[in-house]
C-alpha cells in the first residue's frame, strides 16, 4: 500500500499518517520525492481499515494498494511514461537517446576524437569507464578522477552528456560532481548499499540488469533507489548468462515489452554486452529498437584492436554511423524520432 501526500501536505501531517499506520500495527518507510512525499506501508494485510482510517486524514492526496513486489516501480503506481531528464535531453520521450563511447577513458585524445565522431553520427550522451569492474583484478582498471577531468572536457569541446560507472558507495559524490548519468553495472545490480547511496543523489541513474538476475529482481533494484528518493532511473537490458556460448550474454528482447507493461521507468538497450562481438551489434540494437526500447547505449572506439577493454565487441566509427542510419529509419516507422 502506497499513501501520496498532496504537494501542500505539512510535515506534521506527514507524521500523523506515521503514528496512525503504527497505531494499525504496520511499519512504514517515507520516500521524500522532489515533488511529493510518499509513504509505504509495509506488508499491509488489512487493506481496508487502512484506507477507512487513512483517507480522511489531512494532507493525504490519495492510497494506492500495489500487489506488485516493486511499488514505486510499478505501472499501477505511475500509469504514465517517466521522462528522466538529463540536462538539456532527456531518455523515455518519443525521442530515441542513443550513448556512445568507448568502454573505458583511456586518454584524453582518443576521448576528444570519439566524443566528435560519435557526436557528429547523431548521439547526445557519451559514454566511458573510468573504474572498470573487470572480471580479473589484473586487468586495466580505469584512469579514476584522471578520466573524469577528460569526460569534463569532452562535454565542453562537444555538449554531449556525460555517463559513467560507478562502483563503490565513496565514489558516489566525487562522480556526481562530473557526470550526467550514474550507470551502476551488472556486477553490482545488487549492491544494495550501493543502490541507495545513489538513491540519495538526484542524479539520472542507469541500472544495468545483472547477468543473471530475473526482471523481478531488477525492478526490485530499481526499488531501492526510487524507495530513497531518487526518481530518475533509467532500466538497460544488456544480456543475460544463458547457457549459449558464440555471444558473451543473451540479448533479452522480450525486456522491452514485459518492462514496459510492468513498470513506468525508461529502457536502454546495450547490444555491445549483450553480443560481446562488433559484428552482432548493429543487429540487436535494431531489434532492441524495434522491440519498443527508449535508446542504445553503445561502445564506440577508433582502433578496438588496441583497446585497453572490450575491443572485440566495439564498433568502429564508420559502422557506427550505419547503424544510426538505420535506427531513424526504424524510428519513423514506429512513430518515434532520432
Ligand atoms: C560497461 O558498460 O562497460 C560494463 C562493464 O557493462 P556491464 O555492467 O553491463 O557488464
Ligand atoms: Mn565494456
Amino acid at each position: 500500500m502506497i499513501i501520496t501526500m498532496s504537494l501542500t501536505a505539512a510535515p506534521r501531517e506527514i507524521e500523523a499518517v506515521k503514528t496512525k499506520i503504527k497505531e494499525l500495527g504496520y511499519e512504514t518507510r517515507v520516500s521524500a520525492g522532489e515533488k511529493k512525499t510518499v509513504v509505504h506501508v509495509i506488508g499491509a494485510t488489512d487493506r481496508d481499515r487502512i484506507i477507512k482510517v487513512i483517507e480522511p486524514m489531512a494532507g493525504v492526496e490519495n492510497l494506492i494498494p500495489i500487489l506488485s513486489p516493486f511499488k514505486l516501480a510499478s505501472r499501477e503506481f505511475h500509469p504514465t511514461d517517466t521522462i528522466v531528464p538529463v540536462g538539456v535531453h532527456t531518455i523515455g520521450g518519443r525521442e530515441l537517446a542513443v550513448i556512445a563511447g568507448p568502454c573505458a577513458v583511456e586518454s584524453e585524445e582518443m576521448m576528444l576524437e570519439i566524443a566528435g565522431l560519435v557526436k557528429e553520427a547523431g548521439a547526445k550522451f557519451l559514454r566511458g569507464g573510468v573504474f572498470k569492474p573487470r572480471s580479473s583484478p589484473y586487468s586495466f582498471q580505469g584512469l579514476g578522477e584522471k578520466g573524469l577531468e577528460i569526460m569534463a572536457r569532452a562535454r565542453e569541446k562537444t555538449g554531449l552528456s556525460l555517463v559513467t560507472e560507478v562502483i563503490s558507495e565513496i565514489d558516489v559524490p566525487l562522480v556526481s560532481q562530473y557526470v550526467d548519468i550514474l550507470q551502476i553495472g551488472a556486477r553490482n545490480m545488487q549492491n544494495f548499499a550501493l543502490l541507495r547511496t545513489v538513491g540519495r543523489f538526484q542524479k539520472p541513474v542507469l541500472l544495468k540488469r545483472g547477468m543473471s538476475a530475473t526482471m523481478e529482481e531488477w525492478l526490485m533494484a530499481a526499488e531501492y533507489v526510487l524507495a530513497e528518493g531518487n526518481p530518475n532511473v533509467i532500466l538497460c537490458e544488456r544480456g543475460i548468462r544463458t547457457f549459449e556460448r558464440y555471444t558473451r550474454n543473451t540479448l533479452d528482447i522480450s525486456a522491452p515489452p514485459v518492462i514496459e507493461h510492468l513498470s513506468h521507468l525508461p529502457l536502454i538497450i546495450d547490444p555491445s554486452h549483450a553480443s560481446g562481438d562488433w559484428r552482432y551489434v548493429n543487429a540487436l540494437a535494431r531489434a532492441g529498437i524495434a522491440a519498443g526500447a527508449d535508446g542504445l547505449i553503445i561502445e564506440v572506439h577508433t582502433h578496438p584492436a588496441q583497446a585497453l577493454s572490450d575491443g572485440k565487441q566495439s564498433l568502429k566509427p564508420e559502422k557506427f554511423r550505419e547503424l544510426m542510419d538505420e535506427i531513424r529509419r526504424i524510428a519513423e516507422a514506429i512513430g518515434r524520432k532520432l
